[in-house]
């Protein structure tokens, strides 16, 4: 029996994770944290019985309280409540699927109370990943990645010698407007943006596969994953969404991760791992699927992923800068105040206009974010 603590169970990649926890039957849920949605909470904690849940708002965990009042659960809000899922003390494994930088400090106080982190949501380590992961190795926990890519990377790994890896093969669809030139882009609509053509996602990660920022985050996640420098990773795309990521070793041997796309699978892998088990669902046919095709990235039309290797290599704060604009700059343009190729200038315009805190602590990186927002709020 395992035991863990869900924050964002409401989201793409925490309902799919109480998928798995229904199908494989041996694993226990000790705590769940939701943002704003309470209904589907309430009957998540009716099915799995958590011990602690967890909404943001107060007024919402009041009304949360009442519908529950008949179960032994103890609902608590705001960033403590975060936090006391986290830490939870039952539970062995912390799946961090919330979005946003806010789960920064949860996800601290997770590694501190010695729990293996089931890392879905990017922003941790591509603002904190220098705090991150010496703080994971001090504390003797592990992080297991959830994202698709950095699982297939994680899964190629296994059993070989990390220092022996010479080039990261980080995968891509390329996304809806894949081939679209940048006069294309500039009258995309949000609906096109939301039709990913392989993947289901929550909206904010939608958008960023669009415009390849996703990609960007990725590149700098498995950065710290993996303990390469950042000229060792190679973006590919690779249309059909069917190699998830590759390690190109030290003797020119290749090792991939292939299979149809499913969420399920890297969710189950991170929280057995390292043990596989059976998952349900459709086989690679690769008869019927006939080729799988590759191509190099368009930096000058998607120029998200451009400014992310960038960003990278400044270093510091600047992926701070990088992530907390593109956050903003898309839940504009989910609300249809700016144009799709205004998310590339909001980036350009933050990134440009800041100076670089060498290896930021937790606090200045919340700064820089806060900083950001308000730079942006004056403008767009
Ligand atoms: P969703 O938007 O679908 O879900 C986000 C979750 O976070 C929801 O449960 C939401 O709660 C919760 N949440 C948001 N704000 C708060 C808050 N203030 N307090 C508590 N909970 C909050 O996102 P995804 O599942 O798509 O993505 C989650 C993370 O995983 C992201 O960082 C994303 O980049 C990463 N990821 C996602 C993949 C995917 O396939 N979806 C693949 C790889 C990585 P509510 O809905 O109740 O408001």
């Amino acid at each position: 029996m395992k035991t863990i603590a869900i924050l964002g169970s409401t989201g793409s990649i925490g309902t799919q994770t109480l998928e798995v926890a229904r199908a494989n039957g041996d694993i226990r849920i000790a705590a769940l944290a939701a943002g704003r949605n309470i209904k589907m909470l309430e009957q998540q904690i009716r099915e799995f019985r958590p011990r602690i849940a967890a909404v943001w708002e107060e007024k919402d965990a009041k009304q949360l309280r009442i519908a529950v009042a008949d179960l032994p659960v103890e609902i608590l809000s705001g960033m403590d409540g975060l936090k006391a899922v986290a830490v939870c003390e039952e539970s062995q494994i912390l799946v961090t699927a919330i979005v946003g930088m806010i789960g920064i400090l949860p996800t601290i106080e997770g590694i501190k109370a010695g729990k293996d982190i089931a890392l879905a949501n990017k922003e941790t380590l591509v603002t904190a990943g220098h705090i991150i992961m010496p703080l994971a190795k001090k504390h003797h926990v592990q992080i297991l990645p959830v994202d698709s890519e950095h699982s297939a990377i994680f899964q190629s790994l296994n059993g070989e010698e990390g220092k022996r890896i010479e080039k990261i093969l980080l995968t891509a669809s390329g996304g809806p407007f894949r081939g679209k030139t940048w006069d294309e882009l500039q009258n995309v609509q949000l609906e096109d943006a939301l039709k990913h053509p392989n993947w289901a996602m929550g909206q904010k990660i939608t958008i960023d596969s669009a415009s390849m920022v996703n990609k960007g985050l990725e590149v700098m996640e498995a950065r710290w994953l993996f303990g390469t420098e950042l000229d060792q990773i190679q973006v590919v795309i690779q249309p059909q969404s069917v190699i998830h990521s590759m390690v190109q070793f030290t003797d020119g041997a290749v090792i991939a991760q292939l299979g149809t796309p499913d969420m399920k699978l890297p969710i189950q892998y991170a929280l057995y791992y390292p043990h596989r088990r059976f998952l349900a669902g459709e086989r690679l046919d690769f008869a019927k699927l006939g080729r799988i095709t590759f191509e190099d990235p368009d930096l000058d039309t998607f120029k998200g992923l451009a400014y992310a290797f960038e960003a990278a290599k400044m270093g510091g704060s600047m992926p701070t800068v990088f992530n907390a604009a593109n956050e903003r700059a898309v839940s504009k343009f989910l609300n249809r105040s700016i144009k799709f190729t205004e998310i590339y200038d909001i980036i350009r315009y933050c990134m440009d206009t800041h100076h670089v805190i060498e290896n930021p602590d937790v606090q200045q990186i919340l700064d820089t974010e806060q900083s950001v927002y308000e730079l942006i709020e004056g403008r767009w």
